[in-house]
């Protein structure tokens, strides 16, 4: 997952849009890199790891403009580093630089393609690169002498039709102004805001809404699956459906755990999203347990801190804080290996021994993926003194890969993959554990926006909403996996 943000503005952009990458940090770490327009001279830095690393004042002020698009990284495919940290940039046909949340199933497939038709090189191992390439090749195949809007639209459905995945783009054409899309089926999140100024409207796109809040943008609207905003130079928006038309289906992971609980997408907020995973989770609790023996319920910091209070007030049990993070160290998830992994969870929570001494304890996490934090934290809860630790995840068992842009690890290290949720239990140590149902998760989302049929929901059924081949699943294994992912870490 990668968070990005476009914007055409009447004055200077670049300390907006900093900001607005440091409140979808949380979207990526790995890297993070802003291009900005300057007349006719794009200026583009970029770099590894936190926003607040990559940039200094020298590099701020070089990036003049009012026009500019931003990105923070999380790697799914390709390697990790400033190899790949975007805005990328090609160019030819205008210069086109562009920033990419999502990932394509198809792109070795296009990566030939654009080579053997397109005549275009593509230089890194990155998805992001390849779908640069075909927005490139479909605008260069437009009329270029007078390049309108209509061109610019027939090119994104051009794109549109060719790459297959989640994908929300925001790309900013030289001498033209910000053009932003969304993948057919809408799974990866974009919103569209706007701001008066007194030289007239300013327009902004986002993957998360509270980047648009911090800025003082009023959100408009979600951007349509399928749809293409044009935020031209002269300060007008342009606004096309250029996909045809296919099942909406927004990642459902976004509201369980990417997501900032501050943030509204597809007109749900994220906070009462979760606000309802609680409350259904709780009730499922109570339907198993009727006699349950819970003292207090304890939230793993801090996606669950949300779902922990109505649950706790459905039990009847307070909720109590057990564990304290150390807000200075990173995601645990972001660690390279599994023995790094592991100890970096005990680096990260500390219990407070008290809430846990002689008690029966209800712990409570947004999801669980590898297991990896749940049976230490369960350890940890029992060294702390705690007689019987029960464990609820959020989010039903993640069984299979995500393929949209989240980086989930390979199935084999899925510790619900191929398992009862009994065996998942003794797995991890807890005496009890309970995971959400599917249609509770959706319908706790849903009872947002009503008009929202579908979701991806593919990590938790398998169901891809695209279609997928299965020699693209079996190259994904290999390409996630712990030891591939060190082999290229040692190849540089
Ligand atoms: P684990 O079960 O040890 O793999 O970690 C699960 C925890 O990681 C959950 O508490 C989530 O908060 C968090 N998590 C879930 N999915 C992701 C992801 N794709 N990237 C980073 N962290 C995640």
């Amino acid at each position: 997952m990668c968070g990005i943000i476009g914007i055409v503005g009447k004055s200077e952009v670049a300390s907006a849009l900093y900001d607005a990458l440091t409140v979808l940090q949380h979207r990526g770490q790995d890297a993070a890199g802003i291009a900005t327009l300057d007349g006719n001279r794009l200026r583009l830095h970029k770099g590894s790891g936190l926003v607040r690393d990559v940039f200094d004042q020298t590099s701020m002020l070089a990036l003049r403009g009012s026009v500019g698009i931003g990105h923070c990284r999380y790697p799914t495919a390709g390697s990790e580093g400033s190899a790949e940290a975007q805005p990328l940039y090609v160019n030819s046909p205008y210069g086109i630089a562009l920033a990419h949340n999502g990932n394509l199933i198809n792109t070795e497939a296009l990566r030939r393609e654009v080579f053997e038709d397109d005549r275009r090189h593509i230089n890194t191992d990155s998805d992001s690169e390849v779908l640069l390439n075909v927005l490139a090749h479909e605008l260069q195949i437009q009329d270029r002498r007078q390049l309108t809007p209509d061109h610019i639209f027939k090119a994104v459905a051009g794109t549109h039709a060719r790459c297959v995945g989640g994908y929300a783009i925001v790309s900013m054409l030289l001498d033209y102004g910000v053009l932003a899309f969304r993948d057919p089926h809408g799974i990866r999140p974009l919103v569209l805001g706007e701001r008066d100024t007194a030289t007239g409207k300013e327009y902004a796109v986002a993957s998360e809404s509270v980047a648009l809040d911090i800025l003082g943008f009023r959100l408009l609207r979600d951007v349509a699956p399928g749809e293409a905003v044009l935020m031209t130079l002269d300060g007008r928006l342009h606004t096309r459906q250029c996909a045809e038309p296919a099942k909406h289906a927004p990642c459902i992971f976004e509201y369980v755990y990417l997501a900032r609980p501050d943030s509204m997408i597809e007109d749900v907020s994220v906070y009462k999203a979760r606000l309802r995973m609680g409350e259904k989770l709780g009730e499922k609790i109570l339907r198993e347990m009727p006699d349950h023996d819970i003292d207090s319920v304890i939230p793993i910091p801090d996606t669950s801190r949300t779902v922990a209070g109505p649950l706790a007030q459905i039990l009847g049990v307070p909720v109590r804080e057990g564990f304290v993070k150390n807000r200075y160290i990173g995601r645990t998830f972001i660690m390279p290996g599994q023995s790094e992994r592991v100890k970096s969870v005990r680096r990260k929570l500390n219990p407070v021994g008290l809430e846990f001494r002689n008690k029966n304890v209800l712990l409570v996490d947004d999801s669980i993926v590898r297991g990896t934090t749940s049976k230490q934290i369960i350890l940890m809860a029992r060294e702390a003194g705690a007689k019987k630790v029960y464990l609820a995840s959020a989010a039903p068992p993640v069984r299979y890969p995500n393929i949209y842009g989240i980086d989930m690890p390979v199935t084999a290290e899925l510790v619900a993959h191929g398992r009862t949720v009994e065996e998942v239990e003794r797995m991890l140590g807890a005496d009890r554990l309970i995971y959400q149902d599917l249609d509770d998760l959706v319908w706790a989302v849903r009872d947002g926006n009503e008009k929202l049929a579908d979701f991806d929901t593919s990590c938790f059924s398998g169901e891809y909403v695209t279609g997928v081949e299965p020699t693209y699943l079996a190259d994904l294994e290999f390409a996630r996996s712990d030891d591939a992912k060190s082999q290229r870490r040692q190849a540089g």
